[in-house]
């Protein structure tokens, strides 16, 4: 915070007089006028709010591998071609497929109470009728990894590590991620039925947040829910009463085997076409909302920064926008779904000329900071991506982006530079994964703010030779 602050202040005073760094005067300042130009006409441009209101309205939820999914993709295709863009194509692979079915918590006794669950993806399903058992809380879950294995044999866990505290960045999220990940695997080796969780979420309303579970050594061993917020609260003031309440639990999820797909799209570069830049987003979404923010908003963004970009004249460089399928759930192996199957489908070529990439999946609230890859900060890049994007109040971070996102991330791992427009987070987790993520809690203005952000970057990068591999400080060799 102090040190954005004092960055702003050192802007402010220097923002008039914000003068382009030698390089870039030399070579690139046709570079840096387009980008502004094509800024002030990115945030004029209704091509994102149009892709978030058909892609949510048509198809609703668009669970991984689910029909619906399927649909959206083939659709989305059409509506790449439609754009203009060019090389497009769908990239299928094999997934196992999540159906949530029913499912109910009731807290039982002389007064029973129906609680408000969502089981959790990859969740398997109680035995027909249910299971019954005593609740024992644990507020974190090393708690719970600290009980001797088999010691809670016919009771049910539950984690109720907090509600989540809204921050710009949406740190706080990553760390309860791993209680929903890991959590039925660890509660099945102390001997329990069944997982329960306070939902991962920063809202109070009875609208659970579902999210992955993950398979531990190949499996799901119980079933697991979250709870939501109120619900959580309600159980947990019981507790704190002296009581020792029992839930039954139930829910007919199951699994199948079907295929997922990415969408991919090109606006062709002008005279280095064999350079990529990939702009990611998910196309898949939790089946309680319509995945309005998590992420047909990314779809959006970065389909109308690329199509600006197509508009203004072909930049150098190959723009390639992929709605990758998939992310949402895990897997039995460890597959890296939509991103795995596409670093798969890369030579070790293509891979090497993959020259930029950032993905959008954190809503479509305000971007306020650009984080570059390693050894890029104060770099020419640097200093013209901060003239071109300050002016729409984005900052540059000191501190290098290192992962970019979940989709993204096979290929980052493999050393392509990435690049992250941070969006305000405050309210994405009081909406994420809940029944409450549909298409009015967009903001069109801040979304055409996030497009004009990634279309300014985009062509910088883009319409240039700029090497961020280059840049990365030299590994210290061996004495
Ligand atoms: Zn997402
Ligand atoms: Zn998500």
């Amino acid at each position: 915070m102090v040190r954005s602050l004092r960055l702003a202040s050192i802007l402010l005073a220097g923002a008039c007089a914000l003068a382009l760094p030698a390089a870039v005067q030399a070579q690139d300042a046709a570079t840096v006028r387009a980008a502004e130009t094509l800024r002030d006409s990115a945030l004029k441009s209704n091509v994102a709010l149009d892709f978030v209101t058909q892609v949510t309205t048509r198809f609703g939820a668009r669970p991984a591998g689910s029909p619906a999914e399927q649909a959206a993709a083939a659709w989305s295709a059409e509506y790449l071609k439609s754009l203009g863009f060019q090389n497009v194509h769908i990239q299928e692979f094999p997934l196992v497929g999540w159906e949530r079915g029913e499912e109910s918590a009731t807290l039982l006794g002389a007064h029973p109470q129906n609680l408000v669950v969502a089981a959790l993806g990859h969740s398997i399903p109680t035995p027909a009728g249910g299971v019954e058992g005593e609740v024992v809380r644990f507020h974190t879950f090393e708690e719970l990894q600290a009980v001797p294995d088999g010691s809670l044999a016919g009771k049910i866990v539950y984690i109720d590590a907090g509600q989540l505290i809204p921050m710009q960045d949406g740190s706080g999220y990553g760390p309860l991620t791993r209680i929903r990940g890991a959590g039925p695997a660890e509660a099945a080796k102390k001997g329990a039925l069944a997982f329960v969780m306070r939902s991962v979420g920063s809202d109070m309303h009875r609208m659970p947040h579902t999210g992955t579970t993950r398979y531990i050594d190949g499996k799901v061993p119980l079933p697991g829910f979250a709870l939501s917020g109120p619900d959580a609260s309600q159980l947990s003031r019981l507790i704190d009463m002296g009581q020792t309440p029992r839930l039954r639990l139930t829910s007919t999820a199951r699994v199948y085997e079907t295929v997922s797909q990415n969408v991919i799209a090109d606006v062709p570069g002008r005279t280095r076409p064999q350079e990529v830049i990939v702009l990611g987003s998910h196309l898949d979404s939790w089946d309680l909302g319509t995945g309005a923010i998590d992420d047909a908003a990314g779809g959006a963004i970065t389909i109308a920064a690329a199509k600006a970009i197509m508009e203004h004249g072909a930049p150098a460089r190959t723009v390639r926008v992929i709605l990758f399928g998939s992310e949402e759930v895990a897997q039995p192996t460890n597959t890296g779904n939509g991103g795995g199957a596409y670093l798969r489908s890369l030579s070790p070529e293509q891979l090497r000329n993959h020259v930029f990439t950032g993905e959008s999946d954190f809503g479509a609230d305000r971007v306020y900071a650009l984080g570059l890859p390693v050894g890029a900060q104060g770099s020419d890049f640097a200093k013209a991506a901060s003239r071109v994007l300050y002016p729409i109040g984005v900052l540059p971070l000191a501190d290098p982006e290192t992962s970019g996102g979940a989709d993204i991330g096979p290929i980052v791992q493999a050393g392509v530079p990435v690049f992250r427009l941070n969006q305000d987070g405050t309210r994405y987790f009081d909406l994420h994964h809940t029944a409450d993520d549909t298409l009015d809690k967009i903001d069109p203005a801040q979304m055409s703010q996030n497009v004009a952000a990634w279309t300014a970057l985009v062509w910088l990068a883009a319409d240039s030779d700029v090497d961020f591999r280059a840049m990365r400080p030299a590994q210290p060799t061996r004495p």
